[in-house]
């Protein structure tokens, strides 16, 4: 029998010097309250909250680790005057943001200590973000302490990529010995916008091929035929693929050979690649933010107008070969900051998509306000289709799943489409 499904469902994403949160009545998928405690550990850290009535505030929030940030998040969360909660003992489910589940997850898991171990082990492929989001997930252990807890992860939802994508063409070996594949990010993103585009369809997920496009900050790009994917732009780590705000993406590997012989150090090139690249190193305006760069490009700045061509072109071929491997496609889907906002740059990318069958609709490209929408002409083959990403509800809903369904009927994954 399944478990009954839990209602009260707090999501956290716990990162170096932060911790986000949204507490959910999954009744309705609704969220009570959310926010974010800013600079953990440093000097003047902040908590910003956002009641679902609107009412809102940012204040000074006086900790220094995860953990108090975390029990300053629960007093809001119960308190009598910006609350949402009677008590602390609502919360039924806890879902975590992890960034890497390695080769071992291929699904969201319901945390264990072997679950715990077995992220610490993937955190040598992102040192970064698997050691915060353990950490998230510990500080809820203190705080909770007999509330399940879930983890999702930004890999999993790409597992379904056969090996002829997620290779890379070098030995065998060094797949065997060392994990070097592809594995992709944004998976949780890019699995709620492919659901969330079938709905909007009308069509199960099962029946379409689709792209889709999370172009935020980071940004990548994931061809899903079915409910699987079979390619996606991120590789084994976030440095590949699209031209992003301040990382290179795609790139001959042997500049990075040419860089070391020339005396630049392993750390050096890491920073000049994922932070000095992108937007930001091509357009030199100093900053990879795209309304920066549209503004200074609008403004007549060659090198910004530059920098956006390389973004628009890279992407534009990346819908191209998806659109091939997948034999033809029911829609291009654009998602996060650029792709749910920026008009310019989906009119510049889809006027590129005539020979697929795609022609842009400029009004409904004009009119979207941050809604699902197909932009696209009625007769276009390939629709364009803007859909507003929501990681922390997938989060919340992988939860419930999760915890309703007992584990062992939970089905292998994307052996067959999960109701999510
Ligand atoms: P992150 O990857 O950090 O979550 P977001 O998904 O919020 O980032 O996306 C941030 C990007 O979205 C920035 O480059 C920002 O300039 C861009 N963006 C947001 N609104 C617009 C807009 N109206 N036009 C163009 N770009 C936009």
């Amino acid at each position: 029998m399944p478990h009954r499904a839990p209602v009260n469902v707090l999501v956290v994403n716990a990162g170096s010097s932060s911790l986000k949160f949204t507490m959910y009545a999954m009744d309705q998928e609704k969220f009570l309250a959310r926010g974010i405690v800013e600079r953990i550990g440093l000097n003047e850290p902040f908590l910003k909250y956002e009641r679902h009535d609107g009412k809102s505030f940012k204040e000074q929030a006086l900790v220094s680790t995860h953990e108090e940030a975390l029990e300053l998040v629960c007093a809001k969360l119960v308190d009598p005057e910006v609350g949402v909660l009677a008590s602390l003992m609502d919360v039924e489910a806890i879902g975590h943001r992890v960034v890497h589940g390695g080769e071992n997850f291929h699904d969201s898991v319901i945390v264990t200590n072997e679950v715990k171990n077995n992220i610490r082990e993937c955190s040598s492929l992102a040192p970064l973000h698997n050691p915060p989001n353990l950490g998230g997930i510990e500080a809820c252990e203190q705080v909770f302490e007999d509330v399940p807890n879930v983890a999702v992860f930004d890999t999993a939802f790409h597992h379904s990529m056969p090996a002829s994508s997620y290779l890379y063409a070098i030995p065998y070996d060094y797949y065997e010995k060392f994990g070097i594949r592809k594995y992709g990010f944004h998976g949780t993103s890019h699995k709620f916008v492919s659901y969330a585009t079938a709905d909007l369809l009308g069509a199960p997920l099962g029946e379409l091929k689709l792209i889709t496009a999370h172009l935020g900050n980071g940004a990548s790009i994931t061809a899903v035929e079915r409910g699987n994917v079979l390619d996606t732009s991120m590789g084994m780590t976030p440095l590949n693929g699209l031209v992003m705000g301040t990382r290179c993406g795609d790139i001959d590997p042997a500049v990075v050979l040419y860089l070391a012989r020339r005396g630049m150090t392993p750390d050096d090139i890491d920073r000049l690649l994922n932070k000095c690249s992108g937007l930001l190193g091509v357009s030199g305006i100093g900053s990879g933010d795209m309304r920066d760069n549209i503004t200074a490009s609008q403004a007549g700045n060659m090198q910004a107008q530059r920098a956006i061509r390389m973004f628009v072109q890279r992407l534009v071929s990346y819908i191209g070969s998806y659109f091939t491997i997948l034999g033809g496609a029911d829609a291009v889907v654009f998602t996060g900051g650029i792709g749910e906002n920026s008009v310019y740059i989906r009119d510049q990318v889809i006027s590129k998509l005539g020979c697929l069958g795609c022609h842009l609709d400029p009004e409904k490209n004009r009119q979207t306000l941050g809604k699902p929408a197909i932009i696209s002409t009625s007769d276009s083959k390939l629709k364009a289709i803007v859909m507003p990403t929501n990681e922390e509800l997938m989060i919340a809903r992988e939860t419930v799943r999760l915890l309703t369904i007992p584990s062992k009927a939970i089905p292998a994954p994307h052996s067959s489409i999960p109701s999510a």
